[in-house]
This record gives structure tokens, sequence and C-alpha cells, in this order.
């Protein structure tokens, strides 16, 4: 295989890249580093045909598509403080970037992977969402389902590749991906706790604490992604990936400072300071992975304490990375 991965640079991305240089596939990053970063890949870049430009960039898309078989399509503005203080821009990238990365896939490549989100199914909390479920959504004009319909019609765009134009599109919707390389900065959760104990500062909660979510380490998702877009029978359809270990946003704090050892209190931030007035949130997100399990053994096994301790650990690293700096008078 020779790979393109759109958002290369990024959490997920950067995994992926190190997976399918693994397996001895030739990787090719598309990435205009908003969010990614190039130390992200710094320990393959030797490996890896890096690319940096935006895929809303003709000239760059082309570059980085030409010669590639498969598009792993995860450029995105991602975050809900980006989607919140970003929304047109966040748009363009979210729906014009994915259209303009559809027709160069089609121009040169067979298949794609498109990473859409548990976010399209908004606030239906039913008990383990499968793909067939609906969506429920709040106003268009509240920023913060821009996300979730950009992402929609993303799925929409790339099915209809895939039935008019025989483009063998695989559309992925993660649940609350984590592991190393998450960056605190755009508003997710576990790294931003993890900081805050570390720092002895208090944990915040956005809201009250009680909404449910599912946690899953990106090392149990990036497999599939490999092993669904290599599947002809997964073309044209979706597939929910994420764990069943389900927890309060509080348990979740109260893991973390379990595996942390810290002592720092738990406070409550409103969702209109943390946000904006009249913000939204899901109370509950777990999904059903029958279909991704029956097809290719798709299985989340990482416990969430463990998914906790690697995140932990990463920033212990880069703690101690600092501390040595700082002590050496290092310039870093
Ligand atoms: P991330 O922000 O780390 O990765 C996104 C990457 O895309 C970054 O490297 C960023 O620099 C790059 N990018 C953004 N706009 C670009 C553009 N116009 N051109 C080129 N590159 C651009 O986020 P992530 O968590 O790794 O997310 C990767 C994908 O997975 C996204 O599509 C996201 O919607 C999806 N997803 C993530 C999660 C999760 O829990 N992390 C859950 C569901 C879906």
């Amino acid at each position: 295989m020779r790979a393109l991965v759109t958002g290369g640079a990024g959490f997920i991305g950067s995994h992926l890249v190190e997976h399918l240089l693994g397996l001895g596939h030739e990787v090719v990053v598309l990435d205009d580093f908003s969010t990614g970063s190039a130390g992200n890949l710094a320990h393959v870049a030797d490996a890896v045909t890096a690319v940096q430009g935006s895929i809303l960039d003709e000239d760059a898309l082309e570059l980085a598509t030409k010669g590639c078989d498969t598009v792993f399509h995860l450029a995105a503005a991602v975050g809900v403080h980006t989607i919140v203080n970003r929304p047109m821009e966040s748009l363009r990238r979210n729906l014009l970037g994915t259209d303009a990365v559809l027709e160069a896939a089609r121009r040169h490549a067979g298949r794609l992977l498109l990473a859409s989100s548990s976010e399209i199914y908004g606030k239906n909390i039913k008990d383990n969402l499968d793909e067939d479920d609906d969506r429920i959504l709040g106003s268009p004009l509240k920023s913060r389902w821009s996300y979730a319909a950009a992402k929609g019609l993303d799925e929409l765009m790339g099915y209809w590749c895939w039935r008019e134009y025989e483009l063998g599109v695989v559309i992925v919707r993660p649940f609350n991906v984590v592991g190393p390389r998450q960056s605190g900065t755009y508003g997710m959760v576990v790294p931003n706790l993890v900081a805050q104990a570390l720092h002895g500062r208090p944990l915040t909660l956005y809201g009250d604490g009680t909404q449910r979510r599912c946690f899953c380490a990106v090392g149990d998702v990036i497999p599939a992604f490999v092993a669904l877009v290599q599947d002809e029978r997964a073309h044209g359809q979706a597939f929910n990936l994420g764990s069943a270990e389900e927890v309060t946003m509080h348990q979740l704090a109260e893991r973390v400072l379990h595996v942390t050892g810290s002592d720092s209190p738990i406070v409550h931030v409103p969702y209109d300071r943390a946000y904006e007035p009249g913000f939204e949130d899901m109370a509950r997100r777990c999904p059903d992975t029958t279909r991704a399990r029956e097809l290719i053994g798709f299985r989340a096994r990482t416990r969430l304490d463990d998914i906790i301790a690697s995140v932990v650990a990463e920033q212990r690293e880069s703690l101690a990375k600092d501390a040595v700096g700082v002590g050496t008078g290092e310039a870093r």
C-alpha cells in the first residue's frame, strides 16, 4: 500500500502513520500543522514523505495524493473549543476539505477511509448506539452542532462517491479516542485532567459531571482503520469504533486522581462559562460495535486505567525533560 494520511501529524494520524510503517507500507502525510505538529512524527520523519499544506490547497493535495492507492482522510477542525471559536473556518475545513480529498482520491486512489465521529449521533442517548440509529442535533445556529452537521454531510459525500463513482469508501465513527500525543489545548478532557492532576491544580469538569462516555485507546482503533479499508465488504458502510467501558466524567476525574496519586479537588465549571451561552452537551454516548466486530473482529481491549496511565507516563516524561532543560539552562 502507498497510503496518504491527511492530518497525519495529528494525534490519531501520527499513530496510524507509525502503524502503517510498521506493516511495511509507504506513507505520505499531508498536514497544515493547525492542531498537529511535526514533533508527533519526529521519530519516523525519515520514513515518511511529508507535505506541509492544507487539504484546501489544490496543488498540495494533488502532490500528496498522486501515486497513492489508499487515502486515510483524518484532517479536520477538531475539538469543541476549535469549532465554537472558529466556526466558519472549521466548516470550510470539514466540508470543502473533505469534498476536495474525495475528488483527489477519485482521481488517484481506489479507496478511502473517512474519519467521521460519534458526535454525529448528537443528543441521542440510547443504550449502545448502533450505526443505523437516528441523529438528534440541536439548532444549526448553535455552533456546537456544526461539527456533527459537517461530519454527517462528509459521510453523505463519501457514501455517494462509493455509490456513484465506485470509490471504495469506508466511514468510521470513533467514540472518544484517547492516548499519548492527544493535545489538551483544544478541549480534550483526558489530557487536560491529567495535566491538572500532575500540576496539583483543581480538576475542572464542565457541567455537573454526570455525562457518560466510553473512552477508547488509540492503539485499539488504528488496526481497525487499516483492516476496514482493505476489506471490500466494508466499502459503502459506516462503523462505530469504541469501548464498552462507560464512565461519568466525575468517575473519570476520580480515576485520574487515583492513577496519578494526586489529591487535587474536582471543581465544576458551567457550560456557558466554559464554551458559550446556551451550550448543549449530550448526556450519554456509548457505542454498539457489533458491526466492526463481526466483520473484522474489532474489540477495544485496553482498560480505562491503562489508557490514563499511558497519558500520565507521557506527561511525566515531558515534565522530566522540561526540568532537565531548565536545570541545564538548555533552550527549549
Ligand atoms: P488532531 O487535531 O490531532 O488531528 C487533526 C489533524 O488534521 C491535525 O494534525 C491538523 O493539523 C490537521 N489538519 C486540520 N485541518 C487541516 C487542513 N485543512 N489541511 C491539512 N491538515 C489539517 O485530532 P485527532 O483527534 O487526531 O482527529 C483525527 C480525525 O479523527 C479527525 O477527523 C476527527 O474528526 C476524527 N475523530 C477523532 C476523535 C477523537 O476522539 N480524537 C473522535 C472522533 C473522530
